[in-house]
């Protein structure tokens, strides 16, 4: 990740002549070659490409010497300016312009990095602790910012030194780390997601869907609006009743899935769920008005975007997996549990009595750390 930290720079007025003298030698060489590119374009129907244009720096520091006196990065640095001021042209913006000192009033250099004896130099240095920044030609430079700050960790990858209504500025480019913890997981729990219940948990915990609650009411509201006159005082009490059930609904909805994602989340490492394809179980017809009021695809939406956020794995098994089959003591698959009418059953090899969705959420469990187990040997 790229970050740009600006820092206000303090140059002494040797240094100060020779951030004019960079920036005035930049400005000629982008009016240099842009002059050029034109000419060979008059001439060949054909544009310069930037390699081109660096070879031209040789004989150009030769022919005017006083180019080398300032930092010659910045001189490349001026060509590759001009190539994106010709792609911001092919992308319909106008036509590159001679650029004159009050357009042209920064510089850009690079940071190279050089090892010797084992012991590693950089052309650019910040010394945040000292509130100083060295750059190549001006060396150790005052500047300003950042007042928190004592280190950067990064790479320095390159600065830009402005002068703006004589004041100068440098903007310092840093290559960061995203430095991610390592992942250590303590606490892993499957998740059988349902209807009546939204969520029942291998710690044998169940959440209630209290939207359901709403339901009976909501219908009931639904069957005297259909009832009342058109234009009536009732008409409009109802309208409104409805508004506010459904205000209520949301508000609901909204608190209970909070509620649920941040408890698994702080509980838990790693969450195990079936990856459920809600849209298909809209589509069956006896699930899906109950699932109207379900909020489930949101439920998974927000727990997938908490556990990027908090460094928590959520892992979906298949949902083809026959979780309520499956007994979780001995493995054996009783195809009769199909039946959704069945909440408790007998594993007709072990002898354990499940209830069908604790059963379920174990066996998601299991499927969940197997995947996982996978993974890490497949990393490995
Ligand atoms: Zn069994």
């Amino acid at each position: 990740m790229l970050k740009a930290y600006v820092f206000r720079l303090y140059p002494n007025e040797k240094q100060r002549g020779m951030i004019n003298k960079t920036i005035g030698n930049s400005r000629f060489i982008y009016n240099y070659c842009l002059n050029d590119t034109m000419a060979e374009y008059k001439e060949t129907g054909k544009s310069k490409s930037v390699y081109d244009q660096m070879k031209l720096i040789p004989s150009l520091t030769k022919e005017y010497p006083w180019l080398k006196e300032g930092d010659s990065c910045a001189l490349r640095n001026s060509i590759f300016n001009l190539e994106d001021a010709y792609k911001g042209f092919y992308n319909g913006k106008g036509y590159p312009k001679f650029k004159n000192k009050d357009k042209y009033n920064s510089y850009k250099t690079n940071n190279h990095v050089n090892t010797y004896k084992g012991k590693e130099y950089n052309s650019i240095k910040l010394d945040l602790e000292n509130k100083l920044i060295t750059l190549p030609k001006l060396k150790e430079v005052k500047i300003r910012g950042y007042r928190n700050l004592k280190h950067i960790v990064g790479i320095i990858k390159s600065a830009t030194i402005k002068k703006e209504a004589g004041k100068y500025y440098v903007s310092v480019l840093i290559e960061e780390e995203l430095i991610k913890p390592i992942f250590i997981p303590n606490n892993i729990i499957g998740i059988d997601l349902g209807i009546k219940d939204l969520v029942i948990t291998s710690n044998h915990e169940k959440i209630e869907n209290e939207i359901k609650n709403y339901n009976k009411r909501l219908k009931g509201l639904q069957k005297a609006l259909a009832r009342a006159k058109v234009g009536s005082k009732n008409r409009y009490k109802l309208k409104l009743k409805i508004q506010r059930l459904f205000q209520k609904i949301r508000n609901t909805r909204k608190h209970l899935i909070h509620g649920i994602t941040n408890k698994l989340i702080k509980e838990n490492d790693i969450i195990i769920t079936e990856n459920l394809d809600v849209k298909n179980m809209y589509q069956n017809h006896h699930i899906a008005k109950s699932l109207a009021n379900t909020p489930l695809g949101e439920l998974i939406r927000v727990l997938k975007y908490k556990c990027e956020w908090k460094n928590k794995k959520l892992i979906q098994i298949d949902r083809y997996y026959p979780s309520s089959q499956i007994c979780s003591k001995c493995g054996y698959k009783n195809e009769k549990v199909k039946d959704l009418g069945i909440r408790k059953w007998e594993c007709p090899e072990c002898h354990t009595s499940h209830d069908r969705d604790y059963n379920a959420s174990e066996n998601i469990l299991f499927e969940g750390i197997k995947l996982y187990m996978k993974g890490l040997i497949e990393q490995a």
